[in-house]
């Protein structure tokens, strides 16, 4: 073999394994140029048993040759072999995707458990056609005590039990207070929901804490009675539970109702055969109602032998406690991340 032949041999060599190298486009197509130029019958051994044709002043020249074509091919093939392979670098995997890598989790924010209760609410009544009233937080005691017809002995009066500003300002008790407003504004007949935060002077336990939600509602019409109520009342409730439920009234006393009722509803977790949730009573208490009792009419300018109205207030901790079975109402109040990206 002469010099121009030898040195052809590998040039045309390395030319194939280039040429070859671009039309690679897998693993497999890799591992066969593999075995064609470095296996064991592969090119470049084929190359070496040409040595033996070679003069011995050459050997080691033609040798050196075929050992840095083996180089080059070696690593041009470990190259594309990390092309193809997860965890190579950067540069070499610009164009690599992975579809089985678990993907990068963003965590987006959301909605109080309260808020969505309030949300879920507003829904409700704008489909029953209520009106929305906002309300303030600061009032004075004639709307919240005197014109609920709750009289100056009254307990929850009391500076123990009401945040007090000043004698005749206070952090309101309860959302009542916008019923007396929507009613002095004149309108009726009157068909009003109103939500918001109420406060007392309550020490914080699993049930109570000084700052809570209440949701009011009020209707003031010629001819409303008790079954207007009851009915309102299931919609509200089966809304809420996303089942029927049924709505149970037990006589109760409250200033600003006659008569008044607590209000209880068929439990929605057991169909009233017992459970945890209703203490084994298949009923639970959810909280105050009436019809308008006629001096809260009589406060406001409203004739009660021509108009009747009634009215219910219930907390909206209470409700979302039920309806997301949580048992301390102080865990709204914490933010703890963990608890609220439950719901
Ligand atoms: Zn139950």
């Amino acid at each position: 073999m002469d010099d121009v032949h030898k040195t052809n041999a590998i040039k045309e060599l390395k030319k194939e394994f280039e040429t070859l190298t671009e039309g690679i486009h897998n693993k497999d197509e890799l591992e066969r140029l593999k075995v064609k130029f470095l296996g064991r019958k592969g090119e470049i051994r084929s190359l070496f048993g040409k040595m033996k044709d070679v003069a011995i002043e050459q050997k080691k020249e033609f040798g050196a040759g075929i050992n840095d074509l083996k180089g080059f091919v070696e690593r041009r093939l470990q190259s594309l072999l990390d092309s193809f392979s997860v965890g190579s670098s950067e540069k070499d995997n610009k164009n690599y995707c992975d579809l089985t890598l678990p993907g990068i989790n963003f965590s987006i924010g959301h909605q109080h458990p309260v808020t969505q209760v309030i949300d879920d609410l507003l829904e409700i009544f704008r489909s029953l056609n209520f009106d929305v009233l906002g309300g303030m937080e600061i009032e004075d005691t004639f709307h919240n005590f005197d014109a609920l017809n709750i009289h100056k002995w009254h307990p929850s009066r009391n500076a123990q039990d009401t945040f007090y500003l000043d004698p005749e300002h206070i952090l309101r008790t309860q959302t009542s207070a916008m019923q007396i407003r929507a009613m002095e504004s004149g309108k009726l007949p009157l068909r009003i929901i109103t939500m918001g935060r109420c406060y007392r002077r309550d020490a914080s336990d699993a049930t109570h804490y000084p700052v809570f939600h209440q949701i009011e509602g009020l209707v003031v019409d010629k001819n409303v009675n008790f079954c207007d109520l009851s009915g309102i009342l299931t919609e509200m409730m089966t809304g809420v539970f996303g089942k029927r439920v049924e709505v149970r009234f037990q006589p109760s006393y409250f200033p600003f109702v006659e008569p008044g009722a607590e209000t209880f509803i068929s439990c929605p977790f057991c169909n009233q055969k017992g459970c945890s949730i209703c203490q084994n009573t298949g009923v639970i208490e959810l909280g105050g109602s009436g019809m308008v009792h006629p001096q809260v009419l009589r406060n406001v300018g409203i004739d009660p032998k021509v108009y009747r109205g009634f009215a219910f207030g219930w907390g909206i901790e209470r409700i979302a406690m039920l309806k997301y079975q949580i048992n301390d109402i102080r865990l709204f109040y914490e933010n703890n991340i963990n608890f609220l990206e439950q719901f």
